[in-house]
């Protein structure tokens, strides 16, 4: 994990490092049974080189703790590791020149169970275009582990409603279940 980190210092395989500031490695357990896939770096993490340690790292932090997760326990990544200016969704050549590093995270740490927040990092995972409100609250096959995918925790500070607490809620404590009956270490 450490070897392939620094190998990626100084990485210009897309544009995305044309206007980053820092490669977002991912952080957490490097052998976590769980591991959760986020979007991108948004301006927190790319100053602090560090994965959802802004506002809806925040609620990340605390969509894990309400299923007794912590981010010590877990490892947690994003499907493009470098800050798309101004919060732009991550695109296509971004995701393709970076799904090779995300990959061999994955295939280093062999999770259990792999989250996935939001639409483009499930998409991008399940090479799919359906919408994220039809992927989430099932489980899908993914190698040896199973993939869950939930909303965004920033989608869910902009869209408040009870309904998709509700529904995230329902995706961790899924998450959790397979993550209790799976993992190893
Ligand atoms: N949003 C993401 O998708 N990833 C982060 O690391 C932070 C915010």
């Amino acid at each position: 994990m450490r070897a392939q980190e620094a190998r990626l210092q100084g990485c210009r395989n897309c544009k995305l490092c044309e206007s980053r500031h820092t490669i977002v490695f991912g952080s957490g357990n490097p052998q976590a049974d769980l591991v959760v896939i986020g979007e991108g770096p948004g301006a927190d993490e790319d100053a602090q080189g560090l994965p959802f340690v802004g506002r809806a790292g925040q609620l990340l932090t605390r969509m894990l703790e309400s299923v007794k997760l912590t981010r010590d326990e877990v490892f947690i990544t994003n499907t493009v590791l470098c800050r798309p200016p101004g919060n732009r969704n991550p695109e296509a050549d971004e995701l393709t020149a970076c799904a090779p590093f995300l990959a061999e995270q994955l295939g280093v740490i062999q999770p259990k169970v792999i989250l996935t927040l939001g639409s483009v990092a499930t998409q991008a995972m399940l090479r799919t275009k359906e919408p994220i409100g039809k992927l989430r609250g099932r489980m899908h096959a993914y190698g040896n582990a199973v993939l869950i995918p939930t909303f965004h925790p920033a989608f869910l500070l902009r869209n408040p409603g009870q309904d998709y607490k509700r529904m995230a809620w329902e995706d961790l404590k899924l998450a959790k279940r397979e993550y209790d009956q799976r993992r190893t270490r």
